[in-house]
């Protein structure tokens, strides 16, 4: 394959810029905080579930507590009331009678409403502390994620960078090289895991390391400076000391 010395040159370094690339992506696919982030957010999910759940067993026991007391307060007025009705018709028996089965009605239904309230506000008191833990939990995890993100943005932009610095001088590469060579050097690439060059070393190839019998060394050097390796079908570099040999 017809290359320049300069071209020759430039497609070393093409690939060797493509390879650093390969390793760069795949840092940045690799990066241990994007295990990490998905880990804390699953996390996070569960706790914030969890949070719903206990809010939703607080509010509904507040409620019930709300309506104890609501109902308690009528009657301590009602308790009132009859009280001093009760006072006014001293000496009326009937009355006296009536308002006094009243009041005992009253006085019981006030005590089941103190034993509810205090089982009520029992059970508000013990589900508080859990509300309390999975706020701390929410926060450190809420503070773990920010972490990971600026770390993730940190490392992984001076990956992107690299990467987009190599991309550069990709093109500016390519445009060092004639279009069939940069052709065939990217469907070798393409063909061979990203690696689409090799040297050919003692009558070898440097990549898959097959060694070559005299009547291949001699098609190849044929080719010089750039042939292609019979076995990987890598675009083979024969360097100059190669083909005198
Ligand atoms: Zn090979």
């Amino acid at each position: 394959m017809l290359a320049t010395p300069a071209e020759v040159d430039a497609l070393e370094q093409l690939q060797s810029i493509d390879i650093e690339n390969i390793h760069t992506s795949k840092k940045l696919e690799e990066l241990p905080q994007r295990q990490a982030l998905l880990e804390v957010r699953q996390k996070l999910a569960a706790i914030v579930k969890k949070k719903t759940q206990v809010q939703d067993m607080l509010d509904t026991a507040e409620d019930e507590l709300h309506g104890l007391m609501a109902e308690d307060e009528r009657l301590a007025a009602k308790q009132q009331e009859t009280q001093e009705a009760l006072e006014r018709v001293q000496g009326d028996y009937r009355s006296v009678e009536s308002y006094t089965k009243d009041l005992h009605g009253v006085a019981k239904r006030r005590e089941k409403l103190a034993e509810d309230m205090e089982r009520v506000d029992q059970q508000i008191e013990r589900v508080k502390p859990l509300m309390d833990q999975i706020m701390d939990g929410c926060a450190n995890l809420e503070a773990r994620e920010k972490d990971l993100i600026a770390s993730f943005q940190q490392e992984g932009g001076a990956l992107q960078r690299t990467i987009a610095e190599n991309n550069a001088r990709h093109q500016a590469l390519q445009d060092k090289v004639n279009p069939e060579l940069y052709r065939a050097y990217q469907r070798a690439c393409k063909e061979c895991g990203g690696i689409g060059v090799a040297q050919m070393v003692d009558g070898a190839c440097s990549a898959c390391r097959s060694v070559f019998d005299a009547s291949k060394i001699a098609r190849i050097k044929q080719d010089a400076p750039v042939s292609k390796c019979p076995s990987c079908r890598r675009l083979l570099i024969v360097s100059d000391q190669a083909k005198e040999s």
